[in-house]
């Protein structure tokens, strides 16, 4: 079972992976993937960002020989791009991304873009257009689906042990295909749009 762990940076997915055991899951890094398949990013100044030819990435990860591990847990903003199972999507309170980004050395205007992304659930968006094209079955172009099912979870305030349970509960019961256990984290109930309107 491949699962994909994303997040906007900051919402503390290399974190919480740190909390699984190996023997439990085999952790990739979407970035190191991006590196492998995608050899020659260019930099956007602009946003002081790697800049990836989406269509190339998709490709890549849809040859890619996936280990033949247990469970697989995919870590990355991008990693709704991976042609997963199921897609586990951190959200977080737009102003502690902000606090976070600018501890770890993030400009203001870099800061502050990643806490929009987040307000307005960027990856929200766009990890559901992943799992609307795979349910609806290759695309004429060729264009392969990234990931599956996607669920999410405010983990504002969580210890990242408790959101480590969090995805082994949601991992057992998308294998033991125990639907109540999923439906209260299908998108939908995480709302940013009162702490976004004090910025605006
Ligand atoms: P990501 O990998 O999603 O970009 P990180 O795991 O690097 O995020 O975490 C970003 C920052 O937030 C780090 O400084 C980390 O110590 C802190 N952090 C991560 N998870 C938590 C948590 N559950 N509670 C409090 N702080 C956290
Ligand atoms: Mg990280």
């Amino acid at each position: 079972m491949i699962v994909s762990l994303c997040g906007t940076p900051g919402t503390g997915k290399t974190t919480v992976c740190r909390q699984i055991p190996p023997k439990e899951a085999m952790v990739m890094d979407m970035n190191a993937l991006i590196t492998e398949l995608v050899p020659d990013p260019c930099h956007d100044p602009a946003s002081d960002s790697l800049v990836v030819d989406v269509d190339e990435l998709r490709r890549g990860l849809a040859a890619f020989q996936w280990p033949e591990a247990g469970l697989i847990l995919i870590e990355g903003h991008l990693s709704y791009l991976a042609p997963s199972d199921l897609c586990l999507l951190l959200r977080l309170d737009p102003r502690e991304i902000k606090n976070r980004l600018l501890r770890r050395g993030y400009s203001e205007t870099k800061a502050r873009e990643n806490a929009e992304a987040e307000g307005v659930g960027t990856l929200q968006i766009w990890a559901m257009e992943e799992e609307t094209s795979r349910l609806a079955g290759q695309d004429p172009e060729g264009i392969v689906p990234g990931c599956g099912l996607v669920l999410e979870r405010d983990v504002t305030g969580m210890e990242p042990g408790d959101i480590a349970s969090w995805i082994h509960e949601m991992v057992r019961g998308y294998d033991e295909k125990e639907l109540k256990r999923l439906i209260p984290y299908r998108p939908g109930n995480v709302d940013w749009l009162e702490v976004l309107s004090d910025w605006f």
